[in-house]
Order: C-alpha cells, then sequence, then structure tokens
C-alpha cells in the first residue's frame, strides 16, 4: 500500500512541525510507503521556512509553493496531480483534526470504499461558524442527494482514481464528496474528533457561507453532470409558456367567435407569462451555447477499460490475451 498525505496551509507556521511529528507517528508504524505534499498556499509566515527544513530532514516531504494565495481548492488540485500513492489521504494543516484517525479512514478504503469523508461530530468552532455550516450541509444534500452530514472536513482518504478524475478549483473544495459521488465512486462518511484551533487563527469566516451557496450552483450546472442549462432552463420556460398560452388561447377563441374584446387581468397575466417563457428559455440556449464552446473532453470516471490497442496504435506494447 502506498500513501500520499496532502496538507494544504496557509500561515500556519507553528503548527506545521507538530503536525509533521504526529504524522509520522501514525504513518511509520503502518509499514506501507509513503509520501507528503505539503502545499504551500501563499503564506507570509515563516511556514515555508518550516517547510524546506522538513523537505531537507525526510526524503517523504514533497514542498510545493505558491507565489499568492489561490485557494484551498488549488491547492488540493495541484497536490492530487502529483500525488503517486494508491490511497490519498487529506488533512488540515491546523491540527485540527488528529492524524491518529487516518488509519481508520484507510481501513474503510482498503474494504471498498472510495471516498471516506470525516464527520465532525462535535465541532469545535464558534458558533458563527457551526450554524451555518449546519445549514449549508443540510442544503447540499438535499440538493447533491448524497446523504452525508459534513461535506467540508479537511480529513478524507481518496482511492488514487478519485482524485485524478474530479477537478476542484475555484472555491469547490467544499463539494468534493459530491464530484466524487456525482462520478459513480462510492463515498462514505465516518465520525472523526474535532479540536479547537491551537495556533494562528481560522482562514474562513462565516461570511464565506453565502459563497458556498452560489458555489452549489457552480457544482449542480458547471460540471454538468447534474443539470444540464437547457434541460433546467427550459422547463421551466415550457411551464411558464403553458400556462401563460391557455388563457390567451381562450381570449382568442371567444374573439374569433365574436364577443367584443375586454382587456382581462388574466389576459395580461398569460401575455407576460409568455413573455417570460420565451427569455427563460433563451437563457438556457444561450447558456448552452457557451457551455459547448468551453466544454473540454469531460474525464469520466472508468471500472472498467478493457480495450486492447492495436501495435501500430500505441508506445506501450498490448497485452495479448
Ligand atoms: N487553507 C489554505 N488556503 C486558504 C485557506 C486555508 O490552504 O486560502 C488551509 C488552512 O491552512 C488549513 C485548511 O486549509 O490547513 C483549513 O482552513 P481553516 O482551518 O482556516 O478552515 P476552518 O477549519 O476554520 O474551516
Ligand atoms: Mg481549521
Amino acid at each position: 500500500m502506498t500513501v500520499s498525505i496532502v496538507v494544504p496551509l496557509y500561515n500556519e507556521e507553528e503548527s506545521l512541525l507538530e503536525l509533521f511529528d504526529r504524522l509520522e507517528e501514525v504513518m511509520k508504524p503502518l509499514g506501507g510507503d509513503y509520501e507528503y505534499i505539503f502545499v504551500d498556499d501563499g503564506s507570509v509566515d515563516k511556514s515555508l521556512l518550516v517547510l524546506r527544513e522538513l523537505h531537507e530532514r525526510s526524503e517523504r516531504v514533497n514542498v510545493i509553493s505558491f507565489r499568492r494565495n489561490y485557494g484551498k481548492s488549488a491547492a488540493l488540485a495541484v497536490a492530487f496531480r502529483e500525488a503517486k500513492g494508491e490511497y490519498v489521504v487529506t488533512i488540515d494543516a491546523d491540527l485540527q483534526d488528529d492524524p491518529g484517525e487516518i488509519p481508520m479512514l484507510l481501513q474503510r478504503i482498503h474494504e471498498g470504499a472510495d471516498l471516506v469523508s470525516g464527520w465532525k461530530r462535535n465541532r469545535q468552532d464558534p458558533i458563527t461558524k457551526t450554524l451555518p455550516s449546519r445549514l449549508f450541509n443540510g442544503v447540499t444534500s438535499l440538493m447533491s442527494g448524497l446523504k452525508l452530514h459534513d461535506f467540508n472536513c479537511g480529513l478524507k482518504a481518496y482511492r488514487k482514481e478519485v482524485v485524478k478524475t474530479i477537478s476542484v478549483y475555484g472555491e469547490l473544495h467544499r463539494f468534493i464528496p459530491v464530484l466524487a459521488g456525482w462520478e459513480g465512486f462510492r463515498v462514505e462518511e465516518i465520525k472523526v474528533q474535532h479540536y479547537k484551533r491551537k495556533y494562528g487563527h481560522s482562514k474562513y469566516g462565516s461570511k464565506r457561507f453565502l459563497n458556498g451557496f452560489f458555489d452549489l450552483v457552480t457544482v449542480m450546472f458547471v460540471t454538468r453532470r447534474a443539470l444540464n442549462p437547457l434541460h433546467f432552463f427550459g422547463r421551466i420556460s415550457v411551464i411558464l409558456f403553458t400556462l401563460g398560452i391557455i388563457p390567451s388561447m381562450i381570449f382568442l377563441i371567444q374573439w374569433i367567435s365574436g364577443e367584443p374584446m375586454r382587456v382581462r387581468p388574466i389576459m395580461l397575466g398569460g401575455f407576460v407569462l409568455i413573455i417570460v417563457a420565451l427569455q427563460v428559455g433563451s437563457i438556457g440556449l444561450l447558456a448552452e451555447m457557451i457551455s459547448a464552446r468551453t466544454a473540454r473532453e469531460p474525464n469520466y470516471a472508468y471500472r472498467e477499460y478493457l480495450v486492447r490497442h492495436s501495435e501500430a496504435s500505441s508506445g506501450e506494447s498490448p497485452t495479448r490475451v
């Protein structure tokens, strides 16, 4: 078993040495081969100096340092690209998660899960964070159809295929279980301990949660796994159009059959609905056209890929059975 331990960090100079020692205490006895990928997300304190020292001290330590703060998603994305382990573990640098729980998570992957996410049962953060977080988790669970209690726990374990398939950008790290679940990966949850922040301060305030909801919309539309823009807006458009055309037709028939035409509120309502329907439909069409232009080849997740390549077409020799 080979494991990559991924640590995204932003201004965490005080906790890094302690974190590394505690990780080593856990990883060494496991016996397998493992590596660390520390991603310094543009820290302005001495974090990078500490990481350089760790890199000198241990061959297992890889360090990537951004020139500026790109955010946790970017840090994770780069680490996921570099990760060489069959299993990948992410853990926050602030010691709020317990490295001692890593073996338990890895065990679950070993037993068949593709992603195991921590559930901070007793979250040790101020109420200004825990309350919005509950709301966020509730709505995300409802919208994504994934029954998890805690989407955004820093402590997670993955099978390699997961991190190589999903693309984490913007602020989408909060939705990693959703992205993985939608690709057909088996996502599980496991209760973990959570501790108060010992050093430094949180990089995310409660106001970030509003953005979290916008990001949920992004996840729903842009990843295109859940909602196709034209299907979504098109449906609304059809409903509105139908509601609008019915009264209009009734009035039209009355007028044709000789009744005098009188303006009625319901008639105006019908016209408005038709106009709105056309607009909503056009928005869907525009969104579809834009996304078709920017669509890259999708990164599908495969369960098996049993394809034999002909000798001429690939550099690697084909496997003959
Ligand atoms: N982090 C990061 N880039 C950022 C913000 C945070 O790499 O722009 C790291 C941070 O150093 C920590 C983890 O992401 O290791 C979780 O952040 P934090 O503890 O501030 O969030 P909270 O636990 O308060 O939700
Ligand atoms: Mg934290």
